[in-house]
């Protein structure tokens, strides 16, 4: 066999939460919640298991969420999108991002990707045959360089990837960014791919910077969202992708010869809930509390905190403890004292370490308090 993804490991995810399990140490590596999802919400995936939607959904997903979700993209956007043509309900977040660049790349083709990345994009172009262009968020701080983003365009340039609220650092885009994101790609035929999945985990006022925000750019772009980031049940898979329907008629021709359609009874559950706009309105002040708590609770520690304005992360510098590589250092974490996070290295390609540390706060907030009281003896 030669191998598609020669030289590459187990994703850090895995490698942290495996760490963690083997040494019973608090796991704030991956991200998941340790609290319980929506009890109404199980009670309607049950219903609609019982009512029969127990067999296939519709390749695009099934129509009333569709439809709820684009009252909520019109609702918090003001745009308009077509659920009959332009929202296909996928099996997570995770899947859009790979379909969407499926959809587009041809061999050779240039994705530029701002490190550090989340772990799957480099991985997803380079199965695509396609060639990842990787530019440094500035450190610290993690903003774009638009110049330096225009000095890398070339005429393989296919697409750019965006993340907002980022992940691993918590940084969001701001309205200038989107600006500069127009004039980089006006009169080119670039793609963006969006990966929105903590469009709702945004905090300190500030608006989510969503692509469906602008119509034209939506015209040549992918928009990715997750229902397991969105109602704190990631083992759900479940998510959506937005485009203009020419480009979503593409993603779904791929679509629908790979996965072709989702988990049925979740989506039937989804459409209903969804309507009430509290349940999703209501989760940035929750996770804001969550990030506040950990914070005061870390404000104890040695370890230095770096801005997170959205996202389930919280990165710190520990330059004040330590000076050992980033990695060597979560793996000490999570043996000798027992809390695991994860060393933002991994999300560099050349595994850059700046002495980073993620940590997810989407915890109860016993986990958190057991976690700062761990770390407070390092
Ligand atoms: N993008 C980012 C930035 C993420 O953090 C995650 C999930 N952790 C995903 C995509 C994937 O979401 P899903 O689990 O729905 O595939
Ligand atoms: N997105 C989650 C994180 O960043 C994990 C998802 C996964 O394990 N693949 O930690």
């Amino acid at each position: 066999l030669t191998s598609k993804l020669p030289g590459w490991g187990t994703t850090i995810f895995s490698v942290m939460s495996a760490l963690a399990a083997e040494h019973r140490s608090v796991n704030l590596g991956q991200g998941f919640p340790d609290f319980p999802m929506n009890q109404e919400l199980i009670a309607k995936v049950n219903e609609a298991m019982y009512n029969g939607f127990n067999q296939y959904a519709p390749m695009q997903g099934y129509l009333p969420l569709r439809e709820t979700l684009a009252e909520k993209v019109k609702f918090l956007y003001g745009t308009d999108v077509d659920p009959d043509s332009q929202i296909t309900i996928t099996p997570g977040g995770t899947y859009g991002i790979y379909t969407s660049l499926t959809t587009v790349l041809q061999p050779g083709d240039e994705v530029i990707i701002f490190e550090p990345a989340y772990d799957s994009y480099v991985p997803n172009v380079l199965v695509n045959g396609a060639v990842p262009v990787m530019i440094d968020l500035q450190f610290p701080g993690y903003k774009i360089n638009w110049e330096e983003v225009r000095a890398k365009i070339t005429p393989r340039t296919r697409m750019i990837m965006i993340n907002t609220p980022h992940n691993p650092t918590g940084a969001v885009l701001s309205e200038n960014d989107i600006k500069e994101l127009r004039k980089t790609v006006e009169g080119t035929d670039i793609f963006i791919l969006s990966d929105e999945v903590y469009e709702h985990l945004i905090y300190d006022n500030i608006p989510h910077q969503s692509i469906l925000r602008y119509p034209d750019l939506l015209e040549r772009s992918f928009v990715s969202f997750s229902f397991g980031k969105l109602y704190h049940c990631t083992g759900w898979k479940l998510g959506y992708c937005i485009s203009s329907p020419a480009l979503m008629a593409e993603f779904r021709k791929v679509h629908q010869y790979n996965c072709f359609s989702c988990h049925s009874p979740s989506q039937v559950a989804l459409a209903g809930f969804l309507r009430d706009r509290d349940s999703y309105l209501q989760l940035g002040n929750f996770l804001q509390a969550k990030r506040d708590h950990f914070q005061e609770l870390m404000a104890q520690t040695r370890f230095t905190p770096m801005p997170s304005h959205g996202s389930y992360f919280q990165c710190y510098q520990y330059h004040r403890i330590s000076d050992e590589s980033d990695h060597a250092f979560a793996v000490r974490l999570t043996k000798e004292f027992g809390v695991t996070p994860v060393p933002v290295s991994a999300f560099y390609q050349n595994g850059k370490d700046h002495k980073v540390l993620r940590f997810c706060f989407a915890k109860k907030d016993e986990t958190l308090e057991k976690a700062a009281e761990l770390l407070l003896k390092v």
